[in-house]
């Protein structure tokens, strides 16, 4: 079995262990608490994904680049689609692309930090741990 490369399982959302495990338990898009709930330990090679108090606080910043993008490419966007928008037409449409892109934001930023401090070890999701 082959395992997905580490930036393919970066953007699924993988363990960046074992690539197979899944970091967030399955969202329900109408129950939106669920979106943001992290498994505390890899389903399938037993890494922790909390592996001190606080080790998330990072990835605020990760968070606050993906928003960064996302907020010049909307404006690009707007600009090219609507050169004659508003201040308000701009706002409008930043705040509902961090509303939509917040559970997505919330989940790539965890799982870049984690992948960061996390080494790939091509066993572990063949190795049944006890
Ligand atoms: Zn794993």
């Amino acid at each position: 079995m082959s395992q997905p490369s580490g930036l393919s399982s970066i953007f699924s959302l993988r363990c960046p262990k074992c690539r197979i495990g899944s970091l967030f338990q399955n969202g329900k898009i109408l129950r939106p608490g669920t979106l943001f709930t992290m498994h505390s330990a890899c389903p399938i090679c037993k890494q922790s994904f909390e592996p001190e108090p606080g080790f998330y606080f990072g990835a605020m910043f990760i968070s606050y680049a993906i928003n960064t993008a996302l907020f010049i490419g909307s404006w690009v966007g707007l600009l090219l689609i609507y050169p004659d928008y508003t201040l308000s037409m701009l706002l409008g449409i930043l705040t509902a692309v961090v509303i939509l892109s917040l559970p997505l934001s919330f989940r790539w930023s965890r799982s870049i930090w984690l992948a960061l401090f996390v080494r790939f070890d091509p066993g572990a999701g063949n190795t049944p741990h006890s």
